[in-house]
């Protein structure tokens, strides 16, 4: 089994993003010539989708989206390259706020951070407990209809309010974007991805190396971590390849309809990213990689 490297279409949507896409969340860490760097790797790599949100840059609200902002506003041909993604709807320390009008001007702001004038897909980043669906809803749609996002999706929604969001809404939720890697495997197992093909969505994977914790994890320790660690070590040995490389494989291998992001801010990195695509792994290799992560084996 190896990932399928083709372009995936997002959802029901029009928007076609390479198999695997470049997340923002540290890139305010940096300078904007830095980012510019960053974003060009991405697009050599074929990572088309640009994964940021407001809250990025925390405690300095916003500043992930102005920094790609100014690469944007230096290099304008960029913006047709790219589906550019954002989010919103978390304000620490409250730290949630879904209610239509927080949404709107949180999306106005973003529009205007990012130098453009539409998202192409705008995340309700995480659920709101105070916000019915409905007027979650209502949010995204007003939003939709002034022609500020063009798709709409969720990210760390359980299925159940996956769907009862969609049930309030004429239009489909196009992905559910939630943590998972070898070390956090459960969208496979509370319905998260049997969700996402039942309604045609995209499961966007987020932290696909633990963040980094995968690559620093000593794999002759007797824990989960190490365990799940020793099985990708396998697999890279395997195909010449590093652990990482193993991950993001086994991330796609596991349906070919999820998009990971990745996340690290070295150029070199962006690039190696694609050996992941490379990556052979046997039904075994795979599956031990499952049962290191359940702790017991498969009945
Ligand atoms: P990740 O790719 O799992 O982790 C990236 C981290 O791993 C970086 O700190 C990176 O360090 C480190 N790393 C990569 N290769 C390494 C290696 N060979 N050895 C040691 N460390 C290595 O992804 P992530 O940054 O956690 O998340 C990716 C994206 O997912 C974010 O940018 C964001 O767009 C999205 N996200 C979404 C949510 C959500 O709630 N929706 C939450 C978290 C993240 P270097 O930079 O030094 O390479």
């Amino acid at each position: 089994m190896k990932p399928d490297r083709s372009q995936k279409r997002l959802g029901k949507s029009d928007l076609m993003v390479g198999p695997i896409s470049y997340g923002h969340w540290r890139l305010a860490e940096g300078t904007s010539a830095e980012a510019g760097d960053k974003t060009r790797a991405a697009l050599d790599a074929g990572m088309t989708m640009i994964d940021t949100a407001s809250i990025y840059g925390y405690p300095d609200f916003g500043a992930a989206e102005a920094l790609f902002g100014e690469v944007l506003k230096a290099e304008p041909s960029l913006r047709d390259k790219i589906v550019l993604a954002t989010k919103a709807g978390i304000y620490p320390p409250t730290p949630y706020d879904c209610t239509p009008d927080k949404i709107i001007e949180t999306c106005e702001d973003c529009l205007r951070r990012l130098n453009t004038d539409v998202i192409d897909l705008f995340y309700i980043h995480r659920p709101d407990m105070l916000t019915p669906h409905a007027d979650v809803s209502e949010g995204l749609m007003r939003l939709v209809e002034a022609g500020k996002v063009k798709e709409i999706a969720v990210s760390n929604y359980t299925p159940s309010m996956f769907a009862a969001l969609q049930s309030k809404l004429d239009r489909p939720l196009i992905a559910n974007q939630v943590e998972f890697s070898p070390l956090h495997q459960d969208p496979v197992w509370d319905g998260t991805l049997d969700q996402c093909q039942q309604y045609d969505a995209t499961l966007i994977a987020w932290s696909p190396l633990g963040g980094g914790d995968l690559m620093t994890q000593d794999a002759t320790e007797d824990s989960q971590a190490g365990k799940i660690a020793a099985a990708l070590d396998a697999v890279a040995a395997r195909n010449g390849v590093d652990r990482g490389a193993a991950a993001l494989a086994f991330t796609m291998i596991t349906n070919p309809e999820i998009v990971p992001i990745i996340g690290t801010q070295r150029v070199s990195r962006i690039a190696e990213a694609n050996k992941a695509l490379d990556v052979e792994m046997t039904r075994d290799e795979y599956y031990n990689i499952v049962v290191a992560w359940r702790g017991v084996g498969l009945p």
